[in-house]
Parts: structure tokens; sequence; C-alpha cells
């Protein structure tokens, strides 16, 4: 017998004594053994003093620069830092979990701790110098086995109860009766691992973020923690670019651009989760529903209106109620009917509307378009401006085609979301196909018509020759979908326009169709929506632009600002010539200086100032300032208006005022 190791590259080395896969690495090479941080043995993450015993073993030495390796750098960096409170705030501080973060857009790490004293943001500097220190001392983690029995008492005398729990936990969920723990120095925590051998690999590239209160559990009826975040690399220049996506996030925030630039409130008074469109917000909202809504006459859809609630019983037969009830708001007991919903999806409704008469193939497709509002009941924590509310509009539309033409429905769904996204210049997306999970009881249907239209769907997306990833489970529980899922620009992944095909639905409600061989079909219904909703993708937008839109979407597309009284005539004169050329215009004759006001309109982030002074007034031109850029020069007034007018009808594709970036 005797001990084999299989590297990646196919190389086996045999030792006679088991060995450590941080001893394999040192026999490679020096140079592998110093870039070493961990390893998996037979598909197992593991540290580097993991021994291997007997028989053969697959063995893969990780670095900087494997993906993986970056959740265990950040798992043992939340231990620097739990042992540095403590060190700071002594034996009292109690720590309960602090796992690695790798998926986050902000956070790389957190730690919960029960302290004897409130700590804020304020502390964070000091944590982490004594972090350093901790790192630079060089201090091995060592991993010891234990018996829930010497573990108990060992964080008993640690004064550590969360632990204890945990331990009890972990005993009562799997019944385990040894546990793991991990020492540095005087510091040992309840732990998996895998770890770095040492707290110097932790090295500098990591920083202390923000200090929130977190129940312990995740349970309101439990204690309040203090909850640190951070985050780290092991490169210098990957923190300072993710710093840097942090800082661009938190001044693109739609809540405070929202509020900045007034687009929009969340009022207690009404509920939360519940937006209220203030006038400039609402005027980006009917500019893209007016778009959308003339893009889709040209497409063949016809727009429908329908109520807000409806009857339990029409919920009962689409499915939604129950498998949507805990999403819902209270149903509505009116005494006279079994009960009414406020609606959580648009379909139902407009099933109705293909229902009203006899179609014939000839009708067919049948598309049928509205934004319609639905509701549901979020839970308070989960709400987020716009991005996660409790009523919101769907740009929902539901066509009824015969199975032969659902091919090219499809196709045309796709390409609508493709040119939305293009136009509000969302270029980067890829697709994802959802599908059934064949686990789970949630789908109704039967499975032919599962695998028909999750057939249907994917030839669509081969045929257009799209990128596209496959995920079980993330179907509609009617049908399998295509999502778009857009990145914004700054690295932000979000699940935008959404097309699904279903042949359960018309099912369910008896739908039909006289075929030209005079029989009885039944049609498949397509639900799609490409922006979603107008709120979340309102939310989305304002980020993505930080607040800035194009042309044809901003609020006030150009402010006129004289330079002082003597030219307050000529600048009415040109505001009007902008009005009646159909711009949205701020005529800001305000006391203050013109700086002040230019600052004023640009911190408003509108597209154009049109400046007036003597010689413009003379000449009859305006000095254009434009978002961004700075001066653009002077311009006839006529010409200026044009320009503006032209950038708006084009959609941003003609520019109005192309200056030099500077
Ligand atoms: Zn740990
Ligand atoms: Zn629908």
């Amino acid at each position: 017998m005797g001990i084999a190791i299989q590297l990646p590259d196919g190389n086996v080395l045999e030792y006679e004594q088991p060995v450590s896969a941080g001893k394999v690495a040192e026999d490679i090479s020096p140079g592998l053994a110093r870039a070493a941080v961990a390893a998996v043995v037979d598909g197992t993450a593991v540290d580097l003093a993991t021994a291997m015993g007997e028989g053969t073993h697959r063995l893969q030495i990780l670095t900087a620069r494997d993906d993986a390796s970056l959740e265990i750098l950040r798992h043992t960096t939340a231990h620097v830092m739990a042992m540095a409170v403590r060190r700071l705030y002594g034996p009292k501080v109690q720590y309960s979990i602090g796992p690695a973060l790798v998926d986050d857009f902000q956070y790389g790490f957190y730690y919960d701790f029960d302290l004897p004293e409130p700590i804020s943001s304020e502390d964070l500097p000091k944590i982490q110098a004594e972090m350093a220190k901790i790192v630079a001392e060089d201090l091995p983690l060592t991993r010891v086995e234990l018996s829930v029995e010497e573990a108990r008492t060992r964080f008993a005398d640690l004064g550590q109860d969360y632990k204890i729990e945990m331990i009890d936990d972990l005993v009562a969920n799997e019944g385990v009766d040894t546990v793991s723990l991990y020492e540095q120095g005087d510091f040992t925590d309840l732990c998996r691992g895998p770890h770095l051998p040492s707290t110097r690999k932790v090295g500098k590239a990591f920083k202390l973020l923000s200090v929130a209160g977190a129940y312990w559990r995740g349970d309101e009826s439990r204690k309040m923690l203090t909850r640190v975040y951070g985050v780290a690399f092991f490169d210098k220049k990957d923190l300072a670019a993710h710093l840097e996506r942090i800082e661009q996030a938190r001044k693109r925030d739609h809540r405070v651009l929202g509020k900045q630039l007034g687009l929009f409130m969340i009022s207690d008074d009404v509920g939360p989760g519940l937006p209220l469109w203030l006038p400039k917000g609402t005027i980006i909202r009917m500019e893209l529903e007016g778009w959308l809504r003339a893009e889709l006459l040209k497409r063949g859809y016809q727009a429908v209106i329908t109520p807000h609630i409806g009857k339990i019983d029409l919920y009962r037969t689409s499915g939604h109620y129950p498998y949507y009830e805990h999403g819902l708001f209270p149903t509505m007991e009116t005494g006279q009917d079994a009960g009414y919903l406020l609606k959580p999806m648009n379909c139902p409704h407009h099933i109705q509307i293909y229902k009203v008469e006899q179609r014939s193939y000839r009708d067919l497709p049948v598309r049928l378009s509205e934004f319609g509002t639905v509701y549901r009941f979020e839970q308070s924590g989960e709400l987020s401006g716009l991005i996660r509310v409790r009523g919101f509009t769907q740009d929902d539309a539901h066509i009824f085609c015969t199975p032969e033409q659902l091919a090219a429905e499809i196709e045309s769904c796709v390409d609508l979301t493709c040119y939305v996204l293009q136009t509000l210049e969302l270029t980067d997306y890829r697709v994802r196909i959802g599908l059934r999970d064949p686990d789970s009881e949630k789908y109704i249907g039967s499975a032919e018509n599962w695998d028909l239209a999750e057939d249907n769907i994917r030839g669509v997306v081969r045929k257009l020759g799209m990128d596209y990833t496959e995920e079980p489970g993330e179907a509609a529980f009617y049908g399998p979908k295509i999502d778009f899922v857009v990145t914004d620009c700054i690295g932000r992944e979000w699940q935008l326009g959404t097309i699904q095909v279903d042949y359960n639905l018309p099912e369910r409600f008896g739908l039909e169709y006289v075929g030209a061989d005079n029989a009885v079909h039944r049609p498949v219904m397509v639900h799609r929506a490409p922006l979603g909703s107008p709120e979340r993708f309102i939310g989305i937008l304002i980020e993505h632009f930080g607040g800035a839109f194009p042309v044809w979407l901003s609020p006030v597309q150009v402010a006129v600002l004289p330079v002082s009284e003597k030219t307050a005539e000529y600048a009415e004169k040109v505001a009007d010539a902008a009005r009646q050329a159909g711009l949205r215009v701020e005529l800001d004759s305000g006391a203050d200086k013109i700086g002040a006001r230019i600052r004023r309109w640009t911190m408003q982030k509108v597209p154009a100032l049109f400046v007036v002074g003597a010689r413009e007034a003379e000449a009859g031109t305006v000095a254009v300032r434009v978002r961004g850029r700075g001066e653009a020069g002077a311009f006839p007034l006529a010409e200026a208006v044009a320009a503006l007018v032209r950038e708006a009808a084009t959609r941003g594709t003609k520019k109005a005022f192309p200056v030099e970036e500077g």
C-alpha cells in the first residue's frame, strides 16, 4: 500500500507516510508553497495542513488565482476581525457568526458581535489597525477536533453563549458528536473551515466598511447584535477598484437621487412599498410608457384596461391562489361573494377578454397589452425604494396564438425586448432560460406541455444565436421563461425583461379557437414584459444613468438662465420658443448670481442650459452648456432648440451638441 497524489496536470506523486497538501506543494516547488492558500482534496476544500492517508487522492493546490480562494481569504479575515474586536473591547465580547460573502456587490464578509459598549463606523479604523497587527504577528490558524462536550466547556470558559447554542443546534440538526474549532493565538472559533494557514496570508488588501444592527438568528424577538461588514482581496488594486465601484453605487443610489431630483417618494401615511410619483418622475414614466405603447401598436398589439381586483375564484382557476397566497394582501370579504383579491397578476383578466367572443384561427395571434398595476405583500425588510415594492405596474401583455405561430411570437418578443434595452442604453445583457425543477410540486400542468414549452423557448434562443444559460427551478409556476439579465454601467446585474410560454392557463380556463379544419383547438399563451415593471425599471435606470437621463426622458430638458435682469425679457422669449417646440423648459431668473444658478441646474442634471447675456440677446443666440461636458458655444436660438428637439425625437441617436469631452 501507499499514498498516491494525483495532480491536476496528470502527474502522480507517491508517498509512504500520510502527507499534507502543504508538504506536497513544497515538493512541487517553493514558489507554489509560498503562493498556496488552501487545497481541494477529492473535491473538498481543506486547509493546507490537512493530511492525506492511505489510498489515491486528487489534489489541487489553491492560490490567489483560483476563484475558490477568495471565500477562504475573506472568512479568515472575518476571524482576524473578531480577534481584533475581542482584543480592543475585552473578554466580554461575544462573537456569533461571521461568514464570507462572495456574490454581494458591496461586502466580502461580516461578523455579528454582542458588545459590552456600542460602536459606530468611527471605531472601524481602530479595529482595522488592530487587525493589521494580528496579520503582522503571523499567527498560524490551527484546526482542532473536539467532542461536543469538550467544545461546550471550552466556549463556556470563553463566555461564548452563542457558540454553545450553535453547538447545540449542530447536535440537534446534524447529530454530530465532534465539532471543529480554529485557533489563532488566544482566539478560538467554532468553524468548519477551511482557512489560510496563517494570519500573515490575509495581507493588506482589506477594509472595514460599515456597522449595522442584526438580530441574532434574524429573529426580531432575539437580541440585536452589532454587525461589522468588511471586504478583502488578495491584491490592493482589486480592493481599490472595488471601493471605487461602491462609491459609484452610493452616488447613484436611486433612493437618494429620487429625492434630490424630485422623482418619487414613499409616504409612511400611504404605506411602505407604495411609491408615489412626483411630477418630475411622472414625466419619465409617461415618456417611457408612451414610447412603449406606440411601439406596441406598431407591432400589432391591442391595448386593454382591467380592474385592480378580481374574485378570488378567478385566481383559484388560474392557480395564483393559493400558490401566491403568502405573497398576497389579505382577501377582501364583501359578504356577498367568496371574496376579492388585489390582483397579483393581470393574466386571468386578459384571459376573460380573450374569451369574450368565439375566436377563429384567422383572429390569432391576439395580443392584449396593458400597463396593469399588481399588488404583492413583500416583507417590509425586503422593501427598497422603487426596486422592491408592494404595488407595481407591469408592462404586461398576453399573446394567444396557435402552436404553429408560437416560435415566431417568442422571437418577436425577444426582438422587442432587445429593442427596448438598447434604446435605453442597456446594451450589456445575457439571456437566462428558467426551466422547471423536476423534483418540485409547485408547477401546474402536464409533463408533455412543459417539455413542449421548454423546447420552444430553447429553439428560438438557439436560432437567434444568443448566449444563454439554463436554470432549473427558475420557471414560473405555469411555464418556462426567458429572462434578460442586464449589467449596468457599474457592473451590477439586474433581471429585467421576461418572456414566458404557457400551455397550462389556456387549459385551466378552457380557452379555444376554431381551426382551419373547423375543429376546436387550444391556443398557447405567451406572457411577456420587456421592462418587467416601470417602477423597478426606472429605479434601475436612475442608477444606470446616475440621474442624468437622456434628453427624451429628462423631466426638464433645458433650463434658460438670463445672466442678469437686463436680459430677462430675452430669456422669456428663449424659453417660450423652446416650449412652443415641445421641450420641457425651466426659466430661472432668480435673484442669485448666474454661477449659482448654473450650479443649481447642473445639480439637477438638466441636459442643456441656455445662458443668455447681452451679447446673445443682441445676436438672437444662446450660449449652450451641455451636461457633463461644459460650454458648447453659442448657437442661433432656432438652431439650438431644433437640435434638442431632434435629440429627444431620436432618443439620443442624434446628439444635439456634439462637443469634445473635457
Ligand atoms: Zn470561521
Ligand atoms: Zn401573465
